[in-house]
């Protein structure tokens, strides 16, 4: 049987570029260390990191009883107040906040002094999502389906920007965009903030699954560029499974001739990749 493995599985940039600040941190001996959120959406990586001496903050009143040590921002990025608070708590910050979604950040608060409302192509209650809201200063809607593109109405008289979640698929933010478009707002500016990252990911998963008679996505359950890598594969290969650790993989369900590809989401580790490749071809 041949085993395809994506080019691009695998940690991004800006994972990689995360998780090395918090191993920083521990390597130069800080402590307390903490991390707004879990690092990354892998529960494996997370529970490794606990196991340093890593703790997660999981939500802003926990922060609030937290009075000494440093404060990890993971790469998804935090609301501008969340800094704010961090500093008022006397903590140190580590800003590992993607530069991808860093520069969204900019954009949105960019536009919010000139006036602007913002729509954030993606979606609700993401982390990501939630940061980039958290620094806009005028109103600001969240586009994740052709149902709320229909129904969004906006002031014409105000300028209006629209980004994008980073990883957001391309298709769907080119769908929701023509939507918006049509309703012929004369002072809209689109910026398309989707990580090329995640782009060229998708499209390789979509390549390998067409060739592919089974295809294996691996990460964390709550890693939405994972799920949507799945929903790709999926549509061109029936025979597509999720999977979030080697115990998930069934090796009975795959075929015993052809090809299996392998693609996996931005917070999944490469030795997991590699192990999942090396059960494949038992
Ligand atoms: S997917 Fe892109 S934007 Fe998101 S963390 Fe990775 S490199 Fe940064």
């Amino acid at each position: 049987m041949e085993v395809m493995v994506a080019k691009t599985a695998g940690f991004c940039f800006g994972v990689k570029r995360a998780v090395d600040q918090v191993k920083r941190q521990i390597a130069e001996g800080r402590k307390p260390i903490y991390t707004y959120g879990p690092i990354i959406h892998n529960e494996e990586v997370v529970r490794e990191l606990a196991g340093q001496g890593v703790r997660v903050i999981e939500s802003e009143k926990e922060l609030l009883d937290i009075t000494d040590g440093t404060v990890v921002i993971r790469s998804h990025g935090v609301p501008e107040r969340i800094y704010r608070e961090i500093k008022d708590q006397g903590l140190d910050i580590v800003d590992a906040t993607c530069p991808f979604v860093k520069k969204i950040h900019r954009i949105v608060r960019e536009y919010g002094e000139k006036g602007a409302d913002v729509v954030i192509i993606g979606n609700d209650g993401h982390p990501e999502v939630e940061g980039i809201k958290g620094w806009c200063t005028g109103a600001v809607t969240v586009i994740g389906t052709e149902e709320e593109a229909e129904q969004f109405r906006h002031d014409p008289a105000k300028p209006l920007c629209v980004v994008s979640q980073t990883t957001f698929n391309y298709k769907k933010f080119d769908k929701l965009v023509e939507i918006i478009s049509k309703m012929s707002y004369d002072r809209v500016d689109i910026l398309n903030t989707i990580c090329s990252a995640t782009e060229e990911r998708q499209s390789e998963a979509r390549r390998i699954a067409q060739k592919a008679d089974c295809m294996i996505v691996i990460g964390g359950s709550h890693s939405s560029n994972t799920r949507k890598l799945f929903e790709i594969c999926k549509k061109e290969c029936a025979n597509t499974y999720y999977i979030q650790t080697l115990k998930d993989l069934d090796i009975r369900r795959l075929p015993s001739m052809g090809c299996v590809g392998i693609t996996a989401g931005a917070s999944t580790p490469n030795n997991l990749i590699e192990e999942v490749s090396k059960q494949c071809q038992i």
